[in-house]
């Protein structure tokens, strides 16, 4: 077996360099495709959406109350108009407004063109169709006038961005009814090892659940997307080698688990030097050191480790920026925090690590963090207890308690 990079002195790559040398070799996908606004959740924009109308389209009530005009407001003193109709948000008033008349309105309706103040209901005696307005009446109030919030023409939302439930409401507050979105990155998947058995079926003597792919799946469950499940493939090289030549004709990403490392059954490496380039597969980072990027045709491969904790750190610090920069967005850091370690941690120099932590905020808003438990690359039960990854560097060789770490909140670290 082909062993190219197993010496112990080859380098391991950083993290940071591991990124950025996905950075520079992966293209966004071009093509683009138009889609009806409630198809749109999640899709990356492709082209520019420029506002077809104003927002608001019209001038209208900023609150239930009377609109009037400021001139026939008498400063510092108390004054009186004739009351002459209703704007109903959707019914407008119809008649003319003369001076020394006001018209009652609700919130959304539209303001009579010769108004230019609404004063809230709370704040005026109706007497019949009399309307008493205080000493400290304030004009040119509680209207939203036409374009305030976007102009006509204007550009609602530019590319390249994941549409979210709020842009879709923009979008259709403007009466926008399709957009053109890049398309959604084609990617397969599957598990290779003997040992693996599907959920659902009984468990043979050696064998253990195949998690990684359940894991995966759920992982990958994005509109931007179109996921292909290739289930378990045995460790057996021809085997692998026919399905992922396979895979790289159809798909723009292929991810596997297991099989990455330099173990006798492990082959991942050696078909991709036969078959495509290795663009790097020794990581400084912990859990997940093996770790093969590469190409197979024009498709992106990615081999994962086996242990499940790994397959989650490096799909979501490595894979994600990846598939996020292919599907056109750039790809973002993880925002961080800084929070006191409540215990001790056990580290050694080397490689960047990953723990897995319980983050809490004190009454003063301090972060704490505590460690998960126990730490084992194949540990799912502490990662599925805990809310963050403690991120200890590369030189780091422990932590006390006390000290202060930096933490990745998992609810951060997607979008
Ligand atoms: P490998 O990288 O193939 O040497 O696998 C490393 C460890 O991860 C071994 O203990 C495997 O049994 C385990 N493993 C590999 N694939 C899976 C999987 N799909 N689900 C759960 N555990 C796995
Ligand atoms: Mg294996």
């Amino acid at each position: 077996m082909i062993d190219v990079c197993s010496q112990e002195s080859s380098p391991l790559l950083s993290v940071d360099e591991a990124l950025a040398r996905i950075k520079a070799a992966v293209q966004p996908l071009g093509d683009s495709e138009n889609l009806l606004l409630t198809a749109a959740l999640g899709r990356v924009l492709a082209t520019p959406v420029n506002a077809p109308i104003n927002i608001p389209h019209d001038r209208n009530a900023a609150m239930d109350g009377y609109a009037f005009a400021g001139r026939d407001c008498v400063e510092g003193q108390v004054f009186t108009l004739k009351l002459i109709g209703t704007s109903w948000a959707g019914r407008p008033f119809q008649g003319q407004m003369q001076p020394g008349q006001c018209v009652r309105i609700f919130t959304g309706a539209v303001v009579p063109e010769q108004a230019d103040s609404v004063i809230m209901q709370e704040q005026v005696q109706v007497l019949g169709q009399s309307v008493r307005f205080p000493a400290d009446t304030l004009t040119q109030k509680n209207i939203r006038q036409v374009g305030e919030d976007v102009k006509q023409g204007d550009c609602l939302i530019a590319p390249p961005k994941k549409l979210t439930a709020v842009d879709l409401g923009l979008l259709a507050s403007a009466g926008v009814t399709q957009v053109t979105v890049l398309r959604p990155v084609k990617i397969a998947y599957f598990s290779t090892g003997d040992e693996l058995t599907a959920v659902g079926k009984s468990l043979e003597p050696g064998k253990i659940y195949d998690s990684n792919r359940v894991m995966l799946s759920a992982l990958l469950a994005d509109p931007g997307y179109n996921i292909v499940d290739f289930g378990i493939i045995a460790d057996d090289k021809q085997l692998l080698q026919e399905s992922l030549l396979e895979a790289a004709q159809h798909y723009d990403v292929i991810i596997t688990t297991g099989g990455a490392s330099v173990g006798e059954a492990d082959y991942v490496q050696e078909i991709l030097h036969n078959c495509g380039e290795v663009d790097f597969w020794k990581i400084a980072i912990k859990p997940g050191k093996p770790l093969a990027f590469g190409t197979i045709g024009g498709c992106y491969f990615f081999g994962l480790p086996g242990n499940p904790v790994a397959v989650v750190v490096t799909f979501q610090q490595i894979v994600l920026p990846a598939l996020r920069q292919l599907s056109g967005i750039a790809p973002t850091k993880p925002l961080t925090l800084t929070a006191t370690c409540a215990c001790s941690l056990k580290k050694s120099p080397g490689r960047q690590e990953y723990q897995r932590g319980i983050l809490s905020q004190d009454e003063y808003g301090e972060f704490f963090v505590v460690s998960a438990g126990r730490q084992g690359s194949n540990i799912l039960s502490s990662m599925s207890q805990s809310n963050c990854y403690i991120v200890l560097p590369t030189t780091c060789n422990g932590v006390r308690a006390g000290d202060s770490v930096t933490v990745q909140p998992f609810c951060l670290l997607i979008e």
